[in-house]
């Protein structure tokens, strides 16, 4: 088997179990490993440190798959891993989200570089590494096995994938095409899904237990949805009982879709108003007619790309946080999310608080919010712990 021998400052990630070794890492590699192919990952004394995919054009030179010398990589490691990933989903509160759910979480379910979500029917897969590529048939062999009768639709269409050195590809991979839209269901409500033309797979399953959290404290109140996506946070709010709920969102499409879901949850779309255009414009365009909510919600996409690029994704949260804390009515409620997997949670608050200072407010953090249960993390693997809201009250 090829091998690659790591240099000593990479060593002290890799004794910890990161599962990632990086290009400046190596000291070596020998053979003639091809893209995805598995290598063995030696200490220069020849100690065996792991056991990983071969990427060749990746910053992320070798994404491991075990750290265990006995263990081959083979169909079965895959179906043992994949097992295990739906077995806890099917377990987990009793099942109650297995029909929609994060199916296998990438490297928190040791699997790297591979994502596949459940949406009723249909298995949607992300195939985002080399190693995930080079292993990609068996993958769906065994998902046929651990979940008959599913369709499996691939949406390896993310700009990772290129880093990867691999084109974006989609397309159906097994047994029936899914159709435009599928319907889902989730707590008490139902959404449609677009797993061709969505974001990601399609949904943000991830937001799952911010939605329930929500509802929490929207009854009663107007509500300014930043960042809407197909509404899963306005329908959570418009059920429990909002008066009305603003969205925005720089996509038409999305918006049409989050109308189409508040008359499948069959809530009042009159009290639903949806604005296309851009959040740090349109926040700045309420600010100066004075307009005021009860709740407000910042969901924005990654800002942070990696951490070379912290500072300006830092001033972007800031803006829009400062902005929204100023538009809320004394007791008012924000609930303001980051899903940069390269700012900390530590370094998402101060910027809040900050944010706060300079709107001259008080902020009592009610609730901090995290990814559900189906997107479980690996202590090892801080990155995989992206997801961070925090629920504030401005006083
Ligand atoms: N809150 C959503 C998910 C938000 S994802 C949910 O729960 O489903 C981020 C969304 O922000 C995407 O829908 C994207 O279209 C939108 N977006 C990105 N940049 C934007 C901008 N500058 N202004 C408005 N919307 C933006």
């Amino acid at each position: 088997m090829p091998s690659v021998i790591v240099k000593p400052h990479a060593l002290k990630a890799l004794r910890r179990r990161h599962p990632w070794v990086f290009s400046g890492g190596i000291a070596e590699v020998k053979g003639r490993p091809l893209a995805g192919e598995t290598v063995d990952i030696l200490a220069a004394s020849g100690q065996f440190i792991g056991r990983g995919a071969y990427s060749p054009q990746s910053q992320i030179r070798v994404r491991i798959w075990t750290f265990d010398p006995a263990e081959d990589i083979n169909p079965s490691f895959f179906k043992k891993q994949l097992q295990r990933a739906v077995d806890f989903r099917r377990k987990q509160a009793n099942g109650a989200y297995f029909k929609a759910c994060r199916m296998v979480n990438a490297e928190s379910d040791g699997l790297p570089g591979l994502i596949i979500d459940r949406y009723a029917n249909f298995l949607v897969c992300q195939f985002l590494s080399a190693g995930t590529e080079y292993w990609k048939s068996a993958i769906v062999n065994t998902m046929q096995l651990l979940l008959p009768g599913l369709g499996i639709f691939e949406r390896s269409d993310s700009e990772v994938r290129e880093k990867e050195g691999f084109s974006k590809i989609t397309g159906t991979l097994s047994g029936q095409a899914p159709p435009n839209l599928i319907k889902i269901g989730e707590n008490d409500y139902y959404f449609w899904v677009d797993v061709r033309q969505g974001h990601k797979t399609g949904f943000y399953l991830d937001q799952r237990d911010s939605r329930t959290c929500i509802a929490e404290f929207a009854r009663g109140t107007n509500v300014l949805n930043c960042f809407a996506y197909t509404g899963g946070f306005a329908v959570a709010a418009l059920r429990a009982g909002a008066k009305s709920v603003t969205n925005i969102d720089s996509s038409e499409p999305a918006l049409e879709l989050a109308k189409r879901n508040a008359t499948l949850n069959q809530l009042d779309t009159d009290k639903m108003q949806n604005i296309v255009g851009n959040v740090f414009v349109l926040l700045r365009r309420f600010r100066d007619v004075n307009r005021k909510f009860d709740l407000i919600i910042l969901d924005p996409p990654k800002f942070a790309e990696s951490s070379r690029k912290l500072d300006r994704a830092a001033r972007g949260y800031k803006d829009i946080n400062l902005l929204a804390i100023k538009m809320l009515k004394p007791g008012g409620i924000l609930v303001t999310f980051s899903c940069s997997g390269a700012l900390s949670r530590e370094l998402f608050q101060k910027i809040v608080a900050g944010a706060a200072v300079d709107a001259g407010r008080d902020v009592q953090v009610i609730r901090w919010l995290s990814q559900p249960s189906d997107h479980p993390t690996r202590l090892n693997f801080p990155e995989g712990n992206y997801l961070k809201g925090i629920v504030g009250m401005v006083r």
